[in-house]
């Protein structure tokens, strides 16, 4: 910094780009220093703590551990304890701080998750974590910390679709909808050949270069336009899918639906493009619903989602 000012005064110039870029990094490694400092494990250590096997892990020692953070590579020191009856040992600060096996803060994972979800290969995100937030990490680093952060919400997504398959009827409470509709497509998705392995296909080669992902979101309608025709309410449209059978599919689009408030919607509206997978979905898990055949044209490449959907009152098998 005091370069920046020296070379200020001698040459009345300044290289703004360069001068930012360095501020920026002064103030984060001086707001890094303070983080570590935060960091060192409060002035009293418990002698033991409850250890899930439903015994007491007792203290062992302090151990340091270098993390990467929004503000740069900082240190925790935190208390290590082991537990003589399961044998397993763990550190009860990096559960309380959401730091447990990752060396990435929570504000690192956030910002790795979405540099991630805005480009196609992981080496983007690196270059947009360098530039965007000033931090270094590693390809492989945002490819695991994605796919740490995808699994874990596949697993709330199971629990939520074990919850909704054992109970009657959630989200029966709340105010009527009026309309709701419920729309589900499948869609090739590019594999590496290791995804794909012993699966054929119809490619020259014999094999499939694809996996289906089935989609399906959820959305409500209240207004049309100046035509007539039914407007999407703005904002009221939730997304789910995955790689997996018609039968798993068809459980979470069901979840999703009934966590939206399915049963309390008056017009109920499942829209699809006639594959038999989808039409079995529709007559399992939302009977009597108004089924509109569309045919869907992708319009982003995110896949299946119609800026404005085909009005339902537009077709001979709607009611709505
Ligand atoms: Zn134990």
């Amino acid at each position: 910094m005091p370069r920046v000012f020296a070379e200020r005064r001698k040459t009345g110039d300044l290289d703004l780009e360069a001068v930012e870029l360095a501020f920026r990094t002064a103030i984060h490694s001086a707001g890094a220093a303070g983080l570590s400092e935060l960091l060192r494990e409060p002035g009293t250590i418990p002698t033991t703590v409850p250890c899930a096997c439903g015994r007491h892990a007792r203290y062992k020692d302090l151990r340091r551990q270098p993390i990467l953070t929004v503000l740069g590579p900082a240190h925790m020191l935190r208390a290590y304890y082991w537990c003589a009856h399961c044998r397993q040992g763990g550190f009860p600060a990096d559960c309380a701080r959401d730091m447990e096996a990752t060396e990435f803060s929570p504000g690192v994972r956030r910002m790795l998750a979405l540099v991630d979800s805005e480009c196609c290969c992981f080496d983007q995100g690196r270059q947009q974590m360098e530039l965007l937030a000033d931090r270094e990490v590693t390809a492989k680093a945002v490819e695991r910390v994605t796919e740490a952060i995808g699994a874990d919400i596949a697993r709330r997504q199971q629990e939520a679709i074990q919850q909704t398959m054992q109970l009657e009827l959630p989200g029966a409470m709340g105010q009527p909808i009026p309309k709701m509709y419920v729309q589900m497509d499948g869609t090739g998705l590019p594999m590496v050949a290791k995804e794909t392995e012993g699966r054929n296909g119809k490619a020259e080669d014999g094999r499939t270069h694809t996996r289906e992902a089935k989609l399906g979101c959820v959305f409500t309608q209240t207004t049309v336009d100046d035509q007539g025709r039914p407007v999407r309410d703005e904002a009221s449209t939730t997304y789910t899918g995955a790689i997996e059978t018609a039968a798993e599919f068809s459980r979470r689009i069901y979840t999703e639906a009934h966590q939206r408030g399915w049963s309390r919607a008056q017009v109920k509206v499942v829209m699809e493009d006639g594959a038999e997978w989808i039409w079995n979905i529709a007559e399992e898990q939302f009977p009597g619903a108004t089924q509109s055949s569309i045919s869907i044209t992708p319009v982003n490449t995110c896949g299946i989602w119609p800026a404005n959907f085909i009005p339902a009152t537009r077709n001979p098998n709607a009611t709505g």
